[in-house]
């Protein structure tokens, strides 16, 4: 296992050519090793001198846990694919892919009402879109048929990637032979059907889930059987047990499996599977096993759950568990940032304020959406600042008068010309920058206040200055 660029450049053909893209093999490397690129974006490694090199590099940049991937095009979705125990010792890759529950007996038009909430639902959060994966059927009527049709109206009303679940590899394969384009993943092999589920999964080629609860022994061998049958494309499930010491029971398995594959026991080295929805077998009320579900599904997507099935899509529920997914599975070593750029709140004329902020993506979305609710309509200048928001970027250096004098520039945005005010207005955490950014760019500065929310506010009482 290589872990820095100078070790995987070692690998690389040395002549700088610029095919991947970059300008030197060791930039090339760099990305390699934090999975920007893929090994075979340098295409003179496609070529056979290089063919052992390029295997060898291959095996030494692989994920310590096998990465398998779920449905089809688009929406597919990764799993596993990760190198470390703690988030911040690197990043954590492939977010926890979430699969909601749909069920055979269930009436056609809930099915299908169902299916689309789950395939619809979407939450813009600072810049993206938090949304659902996946759609787990479950097989309640134990009828092939039944479940296979089930399948059928799933799949004729979304794209999403599918769970077929069932213990019955009659069930399975009727929905296999209905969904074998869509590369589902079934749920699940266990001691007693893995003979015939692994025969299944090795026919239409689809990755499997085998399941022993609180009995990681059979789990492993399950996973050594499967590997030397010819399948590694495995997903694990020790068993969520959701209630008091159980849940603690569970937690610990998980630990242990994650623990032995980042530290190299291959034999076990596979995404975990959670399935918080078992918190509606404990709880006597929908709100208090949403609730619990919502706790399990936290707690796992922390350490180390990387598929879940859930039942709750009421947004109490949802909610904070796609904004603690969205915040394990940011990368530690990138402050997420916007393009720095002149952006347009509204519809701006040469009246309207140009307002300062920085490219820190939760400060400029948190301000341009106070801006844009309370129909303000300006300029909104996200200046450079490496990703950093503004209190902290005036304190480290980031945010300084020459640095907006520059994005001024850079902008092409003429503040005599374009506007009848000549008028920047700072946010109220920069103010001490006021009388440098009016010598840098001769321009009248105002101190707006420091919290966005107070804008609309100032903005009546200040504007026009
Ligand atoms: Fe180096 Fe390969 Fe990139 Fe060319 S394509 S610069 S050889 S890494």
């Amino acid at each position: 296992k290589i872990n820095s660029p100078l070790e995987a450049y070692r690998y690389l053909p040395g002549t700088n050519c610029g095919e991947c893209g970059e300008q030197t093999c060791m930039a090339f490397a760099a990305h390699l090793i934090d999975r920007s690129k893929k090994l075979t974006d340098c295409t003179p490694m496609l070529e056979q001198k290089f063919s052992k090199k390029l295997k060898d590099l291959q095996a030494l940049l692989a994920p310590e846990i096998r990465e398998v991937e779920i449905g089809v095009g688009e929406k597919a979705v990764k799993i596993g694919g990760d190198d470390v125990l703690y988030r911040h010792r690197l990043t954590f890759f492939d977010p926890t892919a979430l699969a909601y529950d749909v069920w055979d007996t269930m009436p056609e038009n809930e099915l299908v009402e169902r299916v689309k909430k789950i395939h619809d639902f979407k939450k813009f959060y600072v810049g993206n879109f938090l949304t659902l994966d996946m759609v787990a059927v479950r097989c309640v009527s134990k009828d092939p048929k039944k479940f296979a049709d089930t399948v059928k109206k799933v799949i004729g009303t979304t794209d999403l990637p599918l769970i077929l679940c069932s213990f019955d590899p009659e069930v399975l394969k009727a929905g296999l032979e209905v969904a074998k384009d869509k590369n589902p993943l079934l749920y699940a092999a266990n001691k007693d059907n893995w003979q015939q589920v692994a025969d299944l999964a090795l026919e239409y080629n689809v990755p499997v889930t085998l399941f022993s609860p609180d009995d990681l022994d059979t789990l492993k061998s399950l996973a050594v059987t499967f590997a030397k049958m010819g399948t590694e494309k495995l997903v694990l499930d020790p068993g969520t047990f959701p209630s008091g010491k159980d849940l603690k029971k569970t937690f610990t398995n998980f630990l242990k499996i994650r623990r032995a594959g980042v530290e190299g026991d291959r034999d076990i080295a596979y995404p975990i599977m959670a399935v918080p929805l078992t918190a509606w077998m404990v709880q006597d009320d929908a709100v208090s096993a949403s609730y619990w579900e919502t706790v399990i599904a936290s707690i796992f997507t922390i350490k180390y759950g990387d598929v879940m099935i859930m039942h709750s899509i009421e947004p109490y529920a949802l909610l904070p568990q796609l904004h603690i997914r969205d915040t394990i599975y940011t990368d530690p070593r990138k402050p997420v940032s916007v393009q720095p750029a002149m952006y347009k709140v509204g519809t701006p004329d040469k009246d309207s304020p140009v307002l300062v902020t920085t490219n820190f993506a939760l400060t400029y979305y948190t301000v341009e959406s106070d801006l844009a609710s309370s129909k303000v309509n300006c300029f909104l200048w996200a200046i450079d600042t490496d990703g950093i928001g503004v209190e902290a970027a005036v304190a480290g250096g980031q945010l300084t008068a020459a640095k907006i004098k520059k994005g001024i520039e850079d902008s092409g945005f003429d503040l005599k010309n374009d506007t009848t005010h000549n008028t920047i207005v700072l946010p109220g955490l920069a103010a001490r920058l006021q009388g440098d950014v009016e010598d840098e760019t001769g321009a009248r500065v105002m101190v707006g206040p420091a919290d966005s929310g107070r804008l609309p506010g100032w903005m009546e009482k200040n504007w026009p200055p």
